[in-house]
This record gives structure tokens, sequence and C-alpha cells, in this order.
């Protein structure tokens, strides 16, 4: 059976994700320029598609680099343990920082990740989130490209997964109840 057979419906359409990042690239390309250098700093796993993608349509000089911080594992809720799996190989002392993260939702990551950030002094740090949900937010945290605003459900797919799989599917879509208890 097709892993698209466990999809209960599509959320965001990947022409709608394709049209908005453009729009946050286009934003983007009028804060930063060729002088700034900013390091985008893709958040592993889920970040990796957007930040492909993001790229794409950034027209200032850019660096990137990667950073994996630990995840929900097969669970839909953060335990709210953060752990650092894979560290920038970037020194980010007075570098402009933009952080590309796929989906903020408690806050717990991003608060974490924009701390052990400070203590590495950048010049100026800055974050983009493909998604947002407000309602699930514990902790404040600054967000200054949000790509979509969107309800409280679990989502996959654009590069974001339910237990390590679906990060293909190319658009962001809910599952079907009952594959939570077969995964
Ligand atoms: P937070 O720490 O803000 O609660 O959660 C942030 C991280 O949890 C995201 O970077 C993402 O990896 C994961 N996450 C949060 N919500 C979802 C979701 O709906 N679907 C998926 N696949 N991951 C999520």
């Amino acid at each position: 059976m097709s892993l698209f057979n466990d999809i209960e419906k599509v959320l965001i359409t990947t022409d709608d994700l394709q049209a908005r990042i453009a729009e946050l690239g286009q934003e983007m390309n009028t804060v930063y320029s060729d002088d700034d250098l900013p390091l985008l700093v893709c958040i592993l796993k889920g970040a990796y598609m957007f930040m492909a993608d993001l790229t794409r349509h950034l027209t200032f000089r850019h660096e990137i680099d990667f950073m994996e911080i630990s995840s929900y594992g097969k669970s839909t809720t953060s335990s709210g343990v953060v752990r650092i799996l894979l560290d920038l190989e970037t020194n980010i002392v007075g570098r402009n920082v933009i952080i590309v993260e796929d989906i903020v939702d408690s806050g717990t990551t991003l608060d974490y990740i924009l701390r052990n950030f400070a203590t590495r002094n950048p010049a100026t740090v800055r974050v983009a989130a493909l998604l947002s949900k407000p309602s699930r937010r514990r902790i404040d945290v600054p967000v200054d490209f949000v790509g979509f605003e969107i309800p409280d459900e679990f989502v996959m797919g654009y590069g974001m997964d339910y237990a390590e799989q679906y990060r293909n599917v190319p658009y962001i879509g809910v599952l079907k109840p009952e594959v939570y208890q077969r995964i």
C-alpha cells in the first residue's frame, strides 16, 4: 500500500508552499544585502526541503550550515527535553545568523537554540519558520519570517516526518488516525 494512502487531508498544497516560500525569499531579500553575508542555519532534519527551496529565492550572498536537534521520536508531542545531536561547523561570532526551522510549536526548541546561539556572540539572529502553531506556544519566541500559521494538528510532509517517514510527501498533510496505531 502506498504511503500516500495514509494521508487523511492536505493542509497546504505544493503550489501554495512554493508561492509563499518565494514571498518569504523576497521579504528576506529586502532585509539582507551581500555585505551582511548571513549564515543560514538549517535545523535538521525537518527543515531540509524548506531550506533548499528558500535559498533558491535569495539574491544576497550567504553561507549555509546545519544543526540537528533532538526530535520527537515516534511521539507527536514534544518531550520538552532538547539536545544538540549535530552542532554547527561555523563559528558564528560576529555573524548575521538566520535560523531556518520547519515548525514552531511550543517554542521549546527555538528558545533553546536562541539561548544557545546568544552565548556564541553572533551580530544578529533572526528566525525563518515555514509553519507556526500559535495556539500551542508555551514560550514566547520571536519569529521574523513565518510561512503559514496552522491550527493545532500534527502535520507531516515537505521534510517533516512521523516516525521518520513521510518526509518526501511534497505537500503538508495530516495522517489518518489509524496510522498512529500501526507505525
Ligand atoms: P517545539 O519545541 O516548538 O514544541 O517543537 C518544535 C519541533 O517539533 C519542530 O522543529 C518539529 O521538528 C517538531 N514538530 C512540532 N510540531 C510538529 C508537527 O506537527 N509535525 C511534525 N512532523 N513535527 C513537529
